[in-house]
């Protein structure tokens, strides 16, 4: 059975097509273009959002937790309802991402996140309906910078070893797409190069290094940062250090936190300058806490008390309560930005970093159909994920 899906306007990102039409079938793409150049097949099924924008579904390959839910303590049983929370703001894949607890616990996590992506994986496969999916693991931690490691506990930070490695990647059955590291720790050069052979997308944060480290750490095989400014070796002028080579390097893409909290507006317009609408990339960082009143909440083993949208741990900023949809409009706001580049930045680009291109990212022929319906101020209407619900 093939749903056809009009609109004003789709974007594919790359392509922006007016008086848009979307063919469905068997949960993929199969066909898009204009109204006005293609027809709805025969016996097909439309169902028009008359003013509506369709976009890729977001994909956040930074985030901790949602709706009172910590992806460190959640249960398989518990997880997909963090995804019905993201596809409320537009999110139809995520990377949910450890913190630095002690090893044992880390491992059992890894292990019913494992159990959750796979859950996740024979849902769409046998047709049962679905929200946002865990794609893969990103293990922050525990290979962080003792002098930048923010609120991740220090008696949780271990020197990156193969064999430490290995044991993650074991306990995560092979689930782990990106990992953050700070490549100036002892060890990290060795690590470094073997999780990129494994297709883990290596990105580099929460470090002290300076640019001539960093610059190693890309040759060794990161190709990404993390959460560009926060946890990193400040910019200066004489001393460019990591954010120097972030910036400046178009080998690597990397990720900013937009709620206007991590980063002053004045800085993410400069990042956004920096590395183009081809090479930035949107994550949320968001915590249990997001969609969840003020009060205190839990992140891994750390206490985090959230008022006001911000949420801190020891006076320290721990993690967010953004959603990706607001970091969208957000950007839009802070660097005027079209909506085209600010989709992108939170769709083809993530998708990019993380080699999930076949998988998420673009709203061309053959994609799986995961997408949002924005109206026409960008508010959420609607999301898709594998054809279903609309
Ligand atoms: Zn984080």
């Amino acid at each position: 059975m093939k749903t056809v899906i009009t609109a004003r306007r789709l974007l594919t990102p790359l392509e922006e097509i007016q008086d848009a039409l979307l063919v469905i079938e068997d949960g993929r793409v199969s066909e898009i273009g204009s109204r006005s150049q293609k027809e709805a097949p025969l016996h097909a099924r439309v169902v028009d959002f008359g003013d509506s924008v369709l976009t890729p579904g977001f994909f956040d390959i930074h985030i901790h937790g949602g709706a009172g839910l910590d992806v460190m303590r959640a249960s398989v049983a518990e997880l997909p309802q963090l995804g019905t929370f993201l596809a409320r703001h537009g999110v139809t894949a995520y990377f949910p991402t450890t913190v630095a607890a002690p090893l044992d616990a880390t491992f059992k996590a890894l292990g019913r996140l494992a159990d959750s992506i796979e859950a996740a994986q024979s849902d769409v496969a046998n047709g049962n309906s679905v929200d946002a999916r865990p794609m893969g693991i990103h293990l922050e931690g525990p290979f962080l910078s003792h002098k930048r490691r923010g609120v991740h506990p220090p008696e949780n930070l271990v020197a990156p070893t193969l064999k430490i490695f290995d044991e993650l990647w074991q306990a995560a059955r092979g689930h782990v797409r990106m990992m953050t590291i700070a490549p100036e720790i002892p060890g990290a050069m060795e690590v470094i190069p073997e999780a990129a052979r494994r297709g883990v997308c290596v990105s580099i944060g929460h470090s002290d290094a300076e640019m001539t480290i960093a610059k190693s750490a890309v040759a060794a095989g990161a190709r990404h940062a993390t959460h560009t400014f926060n946890a990193m070796r400040p910019l200066d002028h004489r001393d460019p250090g990591i954010i120097g080579e972030v910036l400046s390097d178009d080998r690597i893409t990397a990720d900013l936190i937009a709620d206007g909290i991590h980063v002053s507006p004045a800085v993410v317009k400069i990042f956004l300058q920096a590395k183009g609408s081809e090479r930035a990339v949107l994550i949320t960082d968001a915590i249990s806490a997001a969609g969840m009143p003020d009060g205190r909440y839990q992140l891994g083993p750390i206490e985090v008390d959230v008022k006001d949208c911000k949420c801190t741990a020891n006076g320290s900023l721990a993690g967010s309560v953004l959603t990706m949809h607001r970091a969208v409009r957000n950007v839009m706001q802070f660097s005027n930005w079209t909506l085209r580049d600010a989709v992108r930045a939170a769709t083809l680009n993530p998708a990019t970093a993380v080699s999930m291109t076949s998988t998420s990212g673009t709203l061309n022929p053959g994609a799986p159909a995961d997408f949002v319906i924005l109206t026409p101020n960008g508010e959420v209407l609607k999301t898709i994920v594998a054809g279903r619900g609309c």
